[in-house]
């Protein structure tokens, strides 16, 4: 399953040469163009998935297993003092390049490099509200 008009298709299957940290049958881990700290990567599935929505469960599996494996190793190579791991679905979300992939993130002390969210009231009748809702989905 392979996208002809799609960018992260042609790096992830190596028509398009990147700078590969890790590959598999099934992934390739680039180098963010753009990176928000040094070490930026991207985990980019060999097929074409738009988004988590599309993804089959065993390779949403394989991709976490998969983060887990090159933070440790990048942590120790870059000697950085934390990681973010952040995955966008969808333009609202931020998600500009619609094939799968997962942003690996080396945080080093005052950085400033990412804000991700600004923090709001939670309303506990509605919070019991929808845990009931989605336990019964
Ligand atoms: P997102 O906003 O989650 O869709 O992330 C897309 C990411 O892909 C951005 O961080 C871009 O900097 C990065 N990006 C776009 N084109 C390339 C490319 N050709 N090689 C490596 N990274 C890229
Ligand atoms: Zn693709």
């Amino acid at each position: 399953m392979k996208d002809d008009n799609c960018i992260f298709c042609k790096i992830a299957n190596g028509e398009i040469p990147s700078n590969t940290l890790f590959e598999d049958d099934d992934f390739r881990v680039i180098f963010d163009l753009s990176p928000a700290t040094k070490g930026h990567a991207l985990i980019l599935p060999k097929n074409h998935f738009r988004n988590l929505y599309d993804i089959e469960e065993e390779t949403a599996g394989k991709v976490f297993k998969l983060a887990h494996k090159m933070s440790v190793k990048m942590k120790d190579y870059f000697k950085c003092d934390g990681f973010n791991i952040i995955q966008n679905n969808e333009e609202c979300a931020g998600q500009t390049v619609f094939h799968f992939h997962m942003h690996l993130i080396p945080r080093y002390k005052g950085d400033n490099a990412l804000k991700l969210w600004a923090p709001k009231e939670a309303d506990a009748e509605e919070l019991k509200k929808m845990a009931e809702d989605i336990r019964g989905l």
